[in-house]
C-alpha cells in the first residue's frame, strides 16, 4: 500500500492500494507487474476469472449498437434475453426478474416490493422484517438494518431499527450447544422466530429474510439440514414472505444454480448479484414470484421503486453471455468437482491445525475460521487483526483471498473466505490452499503462534 495521495475515497482513507493493471483467467496483474491468484473472485464475483473473450466481446457488441436507454421508455434486448433465461422457466415459482446494479440495490427492491405487495392486498400493517444476527445484506441504509452485522452496523446506529429485528444465525458451530443434535438445533431456531413472530405481532412482518449460505460476514455458513424447510413452514403459517439474499452464495456458487435449490424450498423473492455477471458489468437483480407480480400488477400497476440504470444493456448483454458460458460450458459440474477438491485439500492442510476451528462451505465457497483455541472456540483477540494480517501475508505471496473477522462484540473470530472462478483448474486448486497455508502460518506466527 502506498501513501494516501490518491482523490479516490477508497475503503481506507489512509492508504492507497495498488492498480490493477490486468487480467488473465485466475490471475490479477498489478501495476509493479505481480501476479496475484485471485482465490476469491474479490467478494465472489468474478465467476469466469478475469478478462474472458466472451464477455468482452459481447460488451462490445452490445456498446456498438446502444449503450445505454432509459427505462422509462425502452427495454432492450439483452434484459428480455437474460429475464427469459432466468426465469423463463419460473423456478420456483420466481417467474419475473428486475435488474438493478448491486446486490444492496436488489435487497433495497425486495424489501420494497415486499411492502408494496402487502399494501396492494390491503395488509399495509405487514412492515416489519424479521433478518438474523451476523448476516451482510449490503450498505445501504435499509440492506444495513435488514443486516446483522454488528461493525458494520454500529457507526451508523439506530438505522431503520424498528422495521427490523433480528434472531439467532443457523451457525452450528458457533450457535449449536454441545449436547444438542442438529435436530434439536434446528427446533430452537425454529422456536426463536415463532416467538419473535408473536412478539412483533404475526400480522406485521413482510417476511424474514436470509441468506442460505452466510458469506462475508460470517465466512460461508451453510445451515443445518432442515432449517430452511422449517423456517418456509413458519413464514407460511404467518402469511409472511420468503425473501433469500444469493448475492453471493447465487448463480452457481454452490455448485448449483440457486442455493436454496439444495433446501428443498423456494424462496418469494431473491436477490442476486456478483456472479450474475462476475464482474464484467455492475449488475444485480431481484427475482420475484408470480404471484406478488400480479398482485401489483393488478393493484396499482407499478413497482414504485426505480434507478436510472436500471436494466442497463451493457450490464445485461455481460450478464446474458456470462450466464451462457456457465451453462453450455457445463460449468456447474465444475463447481461441484473442483469444490469437492478443495474441501479435501483444506481438510488436508488445515484438518489438524491448532488455530483451525472450522472449515465449513458447498461448492467453491469456503470458509476456514481461525482460533485462538480449539477446543473453547475462542476467537483471537480482535485487536490483532488476525484476518488482515493473513491478507497482506496471501498478497505478498502472489494470492489473493477474503479475509474477515473482528466482530464488534468480539463473539466471534477471524475468517478467510475462498471463492474461486468455476474456471479454476485442479492445479489451481493445489496453488490456492498451498498459498493460503503460508500465508496463515506466516501470519500465526506473525503474533506469536
Ligand atoms: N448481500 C450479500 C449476501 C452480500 O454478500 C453483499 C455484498 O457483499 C450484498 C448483499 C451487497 O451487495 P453489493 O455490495 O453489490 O451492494
Amino acid at each position: 500500500m502506498a501513501a494516501n495521495k490518491s482523490r479516490v475515497m477508497h475503503r481506507s482513507l489512509r492508504e492507497t492500494p495498488p492498480k490493477a493493471v490486468g487480467g488473465d483467467g485466475v490471475w490479477l496483474i498489478a501495476e509493479d507487474g505481480h501476479r496475484i491468484l485471485d482465490s476469491s473472485g474479490g467478494a465472489a464475483v468474478s465467476c469466469l476469472g478475469h478478462q474472458h473473450p466472451r464477455i468482452l466481446a459481447a460488451i462490445a457488441k452490445q456498446a456498438s449498437r446502444i449503450a445505454y436507454a432509459h427505462t422509462g421508455f425502452f427495454s432492450s434486448e439483452p434484459a428480455e434475453e437474460l429475464a427469459e433465461r432466468l426465469v423463463g422457466h419460473e423456478p420456483g415459482g420466481l417467474g419475473y426478474v428486475y435488474f438493478v446494479s448491486g446486490g444492496s440495490e436488489a435487497i433495497e427492491a425486495s424489501i420494497k416490493l415486499a411492502r408494496q405487495y402487502f399494501i396492494e392486498r390491503g395488509e399495509p400493517k405487514r412492515a416489519r422484517f424479521i433478518t438474523r444476527r451476523q448476516s451482510y445484506h449490503g450498505n445501504t441504509l435499509g440492506a444495513l438494518s435488514a443486516g446483522g452485522n454488528a461493525w458494520r452496523r454500529e457507526p451508523y446506529a439506530p438505522l431503520l431499527s424498528p422495521s427490523f429485528s433480528h434472531v439467532t444465525p443457523a451457525f452450528a458451530y458457533h450457535e449449536k450447544r454441545d449436547d444438542e443434535s442438529e435436530a434439536a438445533f434446528v427446533a430452537r431456531l425454529a422456536a426463536e422466530l415463532e416467538a419473535e413472530f408473536q412478539r412483533l405481532g404475526p400480522d406485521t412482518v413482510a417476511a424474514f429474510i436470509a441468506e442460505p449460505v452466510v458469506g462475508a460476514t460470517a465466512g460461508c455458513v451453510p445451515a443445518p439440514e432442515g432449517y430452511f424447510k422449517t423456517v418456509r413452514e413458519i413464514c407460511n403459517r404467518h402469511g409472511a414472505l420468503l425473501i433469500l439474499d444469493e448475492v453471493m452464495c447465487g448463480m452457481g456458487r454452490t455448485g448449483t444454480l440457486h442455493a436454496w435449490e439444495q433446501e428443498g424450498i423456494s424462496p418469494d423473492i431473491q436477490a442476486v448479484a456478483k456472479g450474475l455477471g462476475g464482474g464484467y458489468q455492475p449488475i444485480g437483480a431481484m427475482l420475484a414470484s408470480g404471484t406478488i407480480v400480479d398482485t401489483v400488477r393488478n393493484g396499482s400497476g407499478a413497482f414504485q421503486h426505480g434507478h436510472t440504470y436500471l436494466a442497463h444493456p451493457l450490464a445485461c448483454a455481460a450478464a446474458l453471455e456470462v450466464q451462457k458460458v456457465i451453462a453450455e460450458e457445463k460449468l456447474l459440474d465444475q463447481v461441484k468437482e473442483r469444490g469437492r477438491q478443495l474441501e479435501q485439500r483444506l481438510t488436508e492442510r488445515f484438518g489438524n491445525h491448532r488455530h483451525v476451528g472450522d472449515i465449513r462451505g458447498r461448492g467453491l465457497f469456503w470458509g476456514v475460521e481461525l482460533v485462538a483455541d480449539r477446543a473453547t472456540r475462542q476467537p483471537f483477540d480482535p485487536k490483532l487483526k488476525l484476518h488482515q494480517r493473513i491478507k497482506s501475508a496471501a498478497f505478498a505471496g502472489g494470492l489473493g483471498c477474503y479475509p474477515s473477522g473482528g466482530t464488534a462484540d468480539g463473539q466471534r473470530g477471524d475468517h478467510v473466505l475462498l471463492a474461486p472462478p468455476y474456471i479454476a483448474t485442479s492445479g489451481d486448486i493445489d496453488m490456492i490452499v498451498e498459498r493460503l497455508g503460508a500465508a496463515v502460518d506466516s501470519a500465526l506466527k506473525n503474533i506469536g503462534h
